[in-house]
């Protein structure tokens, strides 16, 4: 099987090395990551200036890699099209350091490289260690996680257009939910600050307020319970149900 990782938080994440160390030996490993943390970027590609790819490798030169001057889209893009030698049967993107629940999906670099991955036709998943406040994270759940499903993955085939995103809490998981996207929202996002000389400047961060709404089955919830929680996620972001409605209104060319 011959895998592709990628991951936001840049080349020399520690959340690749555990990848890579857990499935060298069931696997044929590339990587291709920015050359600095790109979380938070969502989906964007660089076009308008040109992209720098350098080749660094690992593990002895046993794991083939790449590290590009662009965003986690851009190394998957490169990667299908120009850098490894062969489609890969899988991607995975992570395995990123925080969480990516419920809406955190839109904006996190992380998921959009499976994106990358599935609008493409590859297998894709996205992993992410739910633990934003250890001072040395431990990834070896979910790099444990990851290599049983590589396993699994060699039975059963994941449906076009879909990838998976999984979030790991802390070890040691109570076990494992399929849940669907929670809701997500930050409050205190904005920090103004001023400067040394005096200026206003803004501090995007904020803290997490999960809107617990009832249901059990969000990934939310799941990992608030210390499991693993897995969501199928599409990119279709069509309000299905609503045609028909949208369907009876007069709308008009204009003019
Ligand atoms: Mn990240």
């Amino acid at each position: 099987m011959r895998v592709l990782v990628t991951n936001d938080d840049g080349i020399h994440a520690e959340g690749i090395k555990a990848l890579w160390r857990a499935l060298e030996s069931v696997a044929e490993v590339f990587v291709a990551a920015p050359d600095r943390e790109r979380s938070a970027v969502g989906h964007g590609i660089t076009v308008h200036r040109p992209l720098r790819v350098r080749e660094m490798n690992f593990s002895g030169n046993r794991v083939r890699g790449w590290v590009v001057d662009g965003t986690p889209a851009d190394c998957v893009k490169l990667c299908l099209e120009a850098l490894i030698p062969a489609p890969p049967d899988l991607l995975i993107s992570g395995i990123n350091l925080g969480a990516n629940l419920g809406t955190d999906v839109l904006y996190s670099g992380t998921v959009s490289a499976a994106i990358e991955g599935i609008i493409n036709g590859v297998p894709s998943l996205a992993v992410s260690l739910a633990a934003d406040n250890q001072a040395e994270p431990d990834f070896s759940c979910a790099a444990a996680f990851t290599r049983a499903l590589l396993g699994l993955l060699r039975e059963r085939r994941l449906p076009p257009g879909t990838l998976l995103n999984i979030n790991v809490p802390p070890c040691p998981p109570r076990g494992v939910r399929v849940t669907r996207l929670g809701f997500r929202r930050y409050v205190n996002v904005i920090d103004r600050r001023t400067d040394p000389r005096g200026r206003v400047y803004f501090w995007m961060a904020g803290e997490p307020l999960d809107v617990d709404d009832g249901d059990p089955d969000t990934d939310v919830r799941a990992v608030a319970d210390g499991y693993i929680s897995v969501t199928p996620v599409h990119f279709d972001l069509t309000n299905h149900e609503m045609i028909a409605e949208f369907k009876t209104w007069p709308l008009q060319v204009g003019g």
